[in-house]
């Protein structure tokens, strides 16, 4: 197997970000399942030694409790961000550092993905930086990687940053 230890993966972003796409890619074409549950819509893969959680963040305050439920012992949290739509930019923000006031989630390392790099125009790695405050995240370990899903670009390296946090 690719991953030798079990690692919990949350994934998060906006609605449209690409999470459902590169949930079927990191599951490399197998079926997601969807877990039916009130106002979050939760889509888990398990491969390997890897479980990972998956929703829509944003738009839904009135769930927010539930999030802990998919938080609670998580590894490692990625959070999607689609780089071609600098008008959500703002709004993938609060909702980032919103998630990162939960105290189970105060150290826990950020893989923040900027999605869409094969469309133009996107925004650059710096303005990603700037857009969602990434230098106000100083109790999680962060790191910021530029993918498509879509197009399979960098998914090589999503993986081996995630078999690395499972040592
Ligand atoms: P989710 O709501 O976060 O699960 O987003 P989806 O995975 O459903 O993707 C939303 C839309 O963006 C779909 O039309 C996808 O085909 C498209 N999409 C996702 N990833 C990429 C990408 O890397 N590049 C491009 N061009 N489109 C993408």
């Amino acid at each position: 197997a690719f991953y030798t230890r079990q690692l919990e993966v949350v994934l998060v972003g906006l609605e449209n970000s690409g999470k459902t796409t590169l949930m079927n890619v990191l599951a490399s074409g197998h079926p997601v399942d969807t877990v039916p549950t009130i106002g979050l819509n939760v889509k888990m893969i398990k491969r390997g030694g890897v479980q990972m959680k998956c929703w829509d963040i944003g738009g839904q305050a009135q769930y927010r409790g539930e999030w802990g439920r998919y938080t609670r012992g998580c590894d490692v949290i990625v959070y999607v961000v689609d780089a071609h739509a600098e008008e959500k930019a703002a709004l993938a923000r609060r909702e980032l550092h919103r998630l990162l006031e939960d105290e189970e989630l105060a150290s826990t390392p950020l893989l923040v993905l900027a999605n869409k790099v094969d469309l133009e125009p996107h925004m650059s790695e710096d303005q990603i930086i700037r857009e969602l405050n990434l230098d106000y995240v100083t109790a999680n370990p962060w790191i910021l990687i530029p993918i498509s899903a879509l197009k399979v670009i960098n998914i090589d390296q999503v993986l081996q940053w995630l078999v690395k946090q499972s040592r």
